[in-house]
């Protein structure tokens, strides 16, 4: 019989080796790690690998993927991506109704001078940091290894999954540091701070250190485990897309934040723009309610209320009659 641990409530929990709690960790643990254990096959049933066919395709170029040069590459390809459509999007069709609808500060309006400082900012960036450190790479970073075989789907989700809350969890408090220490505010986020209005192309409006600490840990993140090159490539595009998403100023219908009320999105960071000592965790929202820092326009709509209607002008009704001198 196995080891079995009583709670004062009751419910027994068995912790022996063959219990399925433990067995389950095991092969969680072995996915995350991306360990070949029969466990885990066993558990999720044969280790059918559905995205085969694309790997297979993809290995038939070979040269280029295999070249420390394409990450870096294939990473800004996402960025001017996203920047291309949404600049598109803000520029050309900001007055369709589906948008206007959708505008998180509808009082503000993205322009093409806006866009072009940030686009400004971002080119000495990318020619003084990105493009020199990609070169560097391609000294001192081996050619990348591709295996034969494409992860499986549970590999490459738990890995990109582990890799998410890391990043959320270490960004928050970098974060939240750059916020409460004056110097570094100052000095470094302030940047990023420069719009309270955000817009896609303004998600790498950073000072060129937070740009190198981002770009190092997404980058690095994936090191701690033994991550094949397509998960690897597909973290790049998550972590990206989702910097990009709570950028856009949009609250679209398909937003994720809408489905999943853990996920922070757009909503949320517009508002850490707008209201900069709120709303600091990048894509989770649970370390921002646990500490209270979580606020939406709901609440600034009813604390500007509850202040004008304890500060606020007298009721017209009751001013009539009158007499006013200025
Ligand atoms: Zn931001
Ligand atoms: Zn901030």
């Amino acid at each position: 019989m196995g080891a079995q641990k009583t709670l004062s409530d009751g419910i027994a929990y068995d912790l022996s080796p063959s219990s399925p709690l433990i067995k389950f960790l095991i092969t969680l643990g072995s996915i995350i790690t991306f360990e070949k254990i029969g466990a885990s096959e066993s558990f999720f049933g044969s280790d059918f690998r559905l995205l085969q066919p694309v790997w297979s395709q993809l290995l038939r170029f070979e040269t280029i993927l295999r070249s420390p040069l394409f990450p870096p590459f294939f990473a800004l390809s996402v960025d001017y991506l996203w920047v291309i459509v949404f600049t598109f999007i803000d520029l050309k069709l900001q007055h369709w109704s589906y948008f206007k609808k959708a505008k998180i500060q509808k009082d503000r309006k993205v322009t093409w001078p806006l866009i072009k400082e940030s686009l400004k900012l971002q080119a000495w960036n990318q020619i003084l940091w990105i493009y020199p450190m990609a070169l560097v790479q391609l000294i001192w970073v081996p050619p990348t290894f591709l295996p034969k075989l494409a992860p499986t789907i549970t590999e490459l989700f738990f890995q990109i999954l582990f890799y998410w809350i890391a990043f959320d969890f270490s960004y928050f408090w970098f974060h939240l540091l750059h916020h409460r220490v004056r110097f570094l505010y100052r000095w470094c986020h302030s940047v990023h701070h420069m719009y309270s209005s955000p817009f896609c192309a303004a998600a790498q409006h950073l000072h060129p250190f937070e740009l190198f600490f981002v770009a190092t840990f997404i980058t690095t993140i994936p090191w701690a485990l033994d991550t094949h090159p397509l998960t690897y490539w597909t973290w790049f595009v998550v972590a990206q897309s989702v910097s990009y998403e709570v950028h856009t100023g949009y609250d679209l219908p398909f937003m994720p934040h809408r489905y999943f009320s853990f996920y922070s999105g757009a909503p949320a960071h517009d508002m850490h723009h707008l209201r900069p000592l709120t709303c600091f965790e990048p894509w989770f929202n649970y370390l921002d309610k646990m500490m209270g820092y979580n606020i939406t326009y709901e609440d600034l709509k009813r604390m500007a209320e509850e202040k004008s209607k304890r500060y606020g002008l007298y009721d017209p009704e009751d001013e009539k009659g009158l007499q006013k001198i200025n």
